[in-house]
């Protein structure tokens, strides 16, 4: 007990110390801008790994005006947060926040949200069907991918609204030996490549909303049109460096954790396609190559569907479990 009180009492006076040290009377300054934050009530808390932090009042002001500025629409965020691995993929979410979040959460709280995800790269952007759409950075890997997605489902409280709401976490995955020409490969042969696994999706809605959280919708819908202008295709192949695989909506870590991995899985097929394209075009020519490559494009579409069966049985048994 005694020893207690002396601990106590001897931590109280390293404190007072420590409070007449030269460091700790300092004003916080903002993470973004670096003014100084001499108001209390000006100082929007973030959480960092050096500690607590915090944003000034006008750099939130500024994340609130991206909302609703159209000009921040088609802005891409290319920052990377993570150093490249071996494995070499590239993952990146846009994030639909619904707009029902912004009456369910006082300004304080949505600032707190803008601020901490800006804080780890998540720019907020404006689109007219929802709240807020936040890209993320680029992330190399799922590893460092996951370790920031828990704590932003966490912050925005995912698992009260996610199940009700109508809008879409879109996730482009790409890979450093990925770049137009191959994609290009991949757009010459959609039709054979993702037919059969757009079949087998439109059969199976229950695995649908058990993967995705979501079935095909205007926005994530079927083939249509040219393939390289196909926007709103679900797997939408109009970028260079990445493919945007759009019928995903974030219901939870988990949930999401397994779409994510699922998309790898995805694109790792079409990129070896793509490769493999590359080889054949090297020691073949005429119909032999156009042979050679169609065999080779209906053995990866079947490689897709049993892609999308493994996912969506572990999928639905999961789902089942929580219901
Ligand atoms: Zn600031």
């Amino acid at each position: 007990m005694m020893t207690e009180v002396i601990d106590a009492h001897s931590k109280i006076t390293n404190l007072s110390h420590k409070r007449k040290g030269k460091n700790t009377m300092k004003t916080p300054k903002c993470l973004k801008c670096g003014n100084e934050i001499p108001n209390k009530n000006d100082r929007i808390l973030v959480n960092h790994p050096t500690g607590d932090r915090y944003y000034c009042r006008e750099c939130v002001r500024a994340l609130h005006e991206r909302l609703t500025s159209a000009r921040t629409y088609s802005e891409e965020n290319g920052k990377f947060q993570s150093k490249p691995t071996a494995q070499g993929y590239t993952i990146s979410k846009e994030f639909e926040i619904p707009t029902r979040v912004q009456y369910m959460f006082d300004r304080a709280k949505l600032d707190m949200i803008l601020a901490n995800m800006d804080a780890k790269g998540w720019i907020p952007t404006h689109d007219c069907t929802v709240w807020a759409e936040c890209k993320s950075p680029i992330y190399h890997g799922l590893q460092s991918y996951n370790k920031d997605i828990k704590t932003i489902a966490k912050l925005l409280e995912v698992e009260r609204w996610s199940h009700d709401d109508s809008y879409g976490t879109h996730t482009n995955i790409g890979h450093t030996d990925f770049n137009e020409a191959r994609m290009e490969t991949i757009r010459k042969w959609r039709e054979t490549l993702i037919t059969p696994l757009q079949n087998t999706i439109k059969n199976d809605r229950d695995g649908c909303i058990a993967i995705y959280g979501r079935y095909f919708t205007d926005y994530a819908d079927t083939m249509s049109g040219s393939p390289a202008h196909d926007h709103c295709c679900f797997i939408n192949l109009q970028h260079s460096r990445w493919i945007e695989f759009r019928l995903n909506k974030f219901i939870s870590v988990e949930q999401d954790n397994r779409a994510t991995k699922m998309s790898i899985e995805i694109f790792d097929h079409l990129l070896n396609f793509s490769r493999k394209v590359d080889a054949n075009r090297a020691c073949l020519n005429g119909s032999a190559l156009a042979d050679a490559n169609r065999k080779e494009a209906e053995k990866t579409a079947k490689k897709l569907v049993k892609v999308w069966e493994t996912y969506s049985a572990e999928a639905r048994q999961a789902s089942e479990m929580t219901a």
